[in-house]
């Protein structure tokens, strides 16, 4: 495994931009800027979190706490993993969108 890759090197605006539809990327904006983002555990290489509960205005799909994983895989690719997600589709959803910005620590330019 390369120090090189570090999962907030895979991470910027337009990657995310790649990996997420529109509305998952304006979701995970908005549970990151509501403080709804609980890291469990922050590494260079694997970064788990609670992610989402703590909003209020938004709709309740939004309040419910879900556990995102992001990490670099075998093949030193940015990989991910979230408890919303079905087995067999793995999207980059609003939670990886919103544990993706709490890594950044910049909300998206939307
Ligand atoms: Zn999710």
């Amino acid at each position: 495994m390369s120090e090189h890759h570090r999962i907030a090197d895979f991470i910027t605006q337009d990657v995310l931009e790649e990996l997420s539809l529109p509305s998952n990327l304006n979701y995970g904006n908005a549970i990151f800027l509501s403080g709804g983002v609980q890291f469990i555990e922050r590494g260079d290489l694997r970064c788990e979190a609670w992610v989402g509960g703590k909003l209020t205005e938004l709709s309740s799909s939004l309040t419910q706490r879900r556990r995102t994983t992001l990490f670099i895989d075998v093949d030193e690719r940015l990989a991910w993993r979230c408890t919303c997600n079905s087995k067999k589709s793995q999207i980059f959803c609003k939670h990886c969108v919103a544990l993706s910005l709490a890594l950044l620590e910049v909300p998206l330019n939307l």
